[in-house]
């Protein structure tokens, strides 16, 4: 540990330049879909990326077409993504990722950081993933000025699109799979600290019932009242089938008909689904089409799916479960405790594991709140997760941590 740690005191002597930059970095809202500001945020990263100086890249990631209502579609400019190789023959190679979009648009009230004590900072973003940035760049830092470094090749892929499920990176994404041996994401940790093992699968779908309209005083025998029906939709999908223990599901928007004495001819509700493995996914995906094919038996009434599941559940491999334990020990080392916990929350790490690469994908700040507007961060966090990291770069080059 010894001659490790004098690399690690580097980070320890970055800590109010840590606090500078995670408020510089959190006062831009970047916002999936807020073009403007993540160009900002590009810049801001390519800039304190740049040291590196090796195959930057910006990448254009086009447009996505999101669901809004029942037949509209917005076409919407994405975000570049920042990717950066350093050593692409050494062995082995190492896949670090983290998101610089939020969840927070402009309009939102939520836009800037303020200090709640010594060690909590509140602000959008601050910890999901702004502070996973900084651990990342803290981290590399350290190791690139370590002896070690030679011994190793990494990937940095910084993507703009993760809150919307990274429709656009999700190629980059596969690519890293294929080319790289290991991945660390630098999403949150759980709040306690501890890292997130298996990750719950997630999918969102869009249902679309339509009826018929009719007034609903003269000729109410005529209408067909697509509310009505997909209200019994709702019903009849929330009952989950036994033994898909895992399963949960959310109804999270609803939206139809007008003034109230027309009977509606549309109704559209969105919800979200999660699933523990590939069994559950299965069953409820089978539940939707019954209960489908039921309302689609109401006279009159039609009734529609649009969605998928764009995360795959992550049980844990062999592989990563290995990677896990290193990090436990390292995370021993430098007095930490680390075990790791089922989460509910999906990211691309699920999809990573899914392609095969074994995923770390909890490696970024400690805070709280997260997708809400008391999000915090534990300033301190950032530099003992960089450490964590920065450690096991330094074993794994050094021989002394074995992917095998
Ligand atoms: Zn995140």
């Amino acid at each position: 540990m010894r001659h490790f740690s004098e690399y690690l005191d580097y980070i320890d002597s970055r800590r109010s330049i840590i606090r500078e930059l995670l408020i510089d970095w959190a006062n831009i809202n970047s916002f999936s879909y807020n073009a403007s500001g993540l160009h900002k945020m590009l810049n801001v990263l390519e800039n304190a990326f740049r040291p590196f100086n090796y195959q930057i890249e910006k990448i254009e990631l086009g447009f996505h077409q999101p669901l809004d209502s029942a037949e509209n579609s917005e076409k919407l400019c994405l975000g570049r993504a920042l990717r950066i190789r350093k050593r692409v023959t050494a062995k082995p190679q190492v896949f670090l990722c983290c998101h610089m979009d939020t969840v927070f648009p402009p309009s939102h009230p939520f836009q800037k950081c303020t200090h709640l004590d010594d060690n909590r900072i509140q602000g959008p973003g601050v910890t999901d993933a702004k502070g996973g940035l900084l651990v990342m760049l803290e981290a590399l830092e350290a190791f690139e000025r370590s002896p070690w470094a030679d011994e190793l090749g990494w990937e940095v892929l910084i993507n703009p699109d993760e809150e919307i499920g990274s429709p656009g990176s999700k190629l980059l994404l596969e690519e890293a799979a294929r080319t790289n041996d290991i991945g660390l994401i630098f999403e949150p940790s759980l709040s306690d600290g501890n890292l997130v093992g298996p990750r719950k699968g997630s999918g969102n779908f869009t249902i679309t019932v339509k009826g018929r309209a009719a007034h609903a005083g003269r000729e109410p025998d005529i209408g067909r009242n697509a509310i009505n029906a997909l209200a019994d939709f709702v019903v009849q999908l929330n009952s989950l089938p036994p033994g898909a223990v895992g399963l949960t599901l959310n109804v999270g928007y609803i939206e139809g008909g007008g003034p109230v004495n027309v009977v509606p001819d549309m109704a559209i509700c969105r919800f979200n689904v999660r699933v523990s493995n590939s069994e559950d996914q299965q069953l409820f995906e089978d539940h939707l089409e019954l209960v489908k094919a039921r309302i689609n038996q109401i006279d009159g009434i039609s009734i529609e799916s649009r969605g998928e599941f764009s995360r795959p559940p992550k049980p844990l491999d062999n592989r990563t479960r290995k990677l896990l334990g290193h990090f436990a020990v390292i995370g021993r080392e430098l007095g930490l405790s680390l075990e790791s916990r089922f989460s509910g929350g999906s990211c691309d790490g699920n999809n990573l594991a899914a392609w095969g690469l074994p995923t770390v994908d909890s490696l970024g700040a400690t805070g709280n709140g997260i997708h809400s507007s008391k999000e915090y961060v534990l300033i301190h966090s950032i530099a003992e997760r960089a450490k964590l990291t920065a450690l096991f770069m330094m074993k794994l080059a050094d021989g002394a941590v074995s992917l095998a």
